[in-house]
């Protein structure tokens, strides 16, 4: 399989010493670390939301993300969604990744096990491009990533990887479930809330 390429947004804190320029996922606060690759864990500690996910917690076998569970390193297919979410909440920027290894693939997105970010778009309004203007200079630097205008991000990514968004079914097979057992992307959605973990 083909290292592959998704959408997906970060939070940045501007106050934090401790995380200022580091991209940080919303829900599981898992900061990903700069010019090194992140590795799915199976985030289960309490008081998590993603709690109730730890199906495969003690198994040191299986890797994560598990097609049953909720973990991994999200990604959308598509940027329509991440810039969607980015409108809503001040320091959440978007970009590429590029996810490998294990890849459960959901309509909408996947769960990696491992992943890289490719680039960051620089925000649309030109109020919010002025006011993190610094902090993306300094994030894209330490990560050592371009900043790219969104209407350049697809054709930027796509070099490095595929898209593994599926054919929508048939309609004869919809709701057959490509991945079987797995929890749907909509149920992890909901379960994770607006935004995305990993
Ligand atoms: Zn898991």
């Amino acid at each position: 399989m083909n290292p592959a390429v998704g959408y997906r947004f970060w939070r940045v804190d501007p106050d934090d010493a401790w995380t200022r320029g580091r991209l940080q996922s919303p829900v599981a606060e898992t900061l990903w670390p700069p010019l090194e690759t992140l590795e799915a864990e199976c985030q289960t500690r309490p008081g998590l939301r993603l709690a109730r996910a730890g199906l495969h917690r003690h198994d040191e076998l299986r890797i994560s993300p598990e097609p049953s569970c909720s973990c991994g390193i999200y990604a959308y297919h598509d940027i329509t969604p991440m810039t969607r979410a980015l409108r809503e909440e001040p320091y959440m920027f978007g970009g590429a990744v590029l996810c490998w290894g294990r890849i459960v693939i959901h309509p909408e997105g996947m769960r990696a096990q491992h992943a890289r970010p490719l680039a960051l778009c620089r925000p649309e309004s030109p109020g919010v491009q002025l006011r993190t203007a610094a902090l993306l200079a300094e994030v894209t630097r330490e990560y050592a990533i371009p900043l790219l205008e969104l209407r350049d991000l697809v054709a930027y990514a796509s070099e490095f990887g595929a898209s593994y968004k599926p054919e929508p079914a048939p309609p004869s097979r919809r709701g057959l479930d490509r991945v079987k057992d797995a929890l749907s992307w909509r149920q992890i959605a909901r379960r994770l809330g607006k935004a995305f973990g990993g």
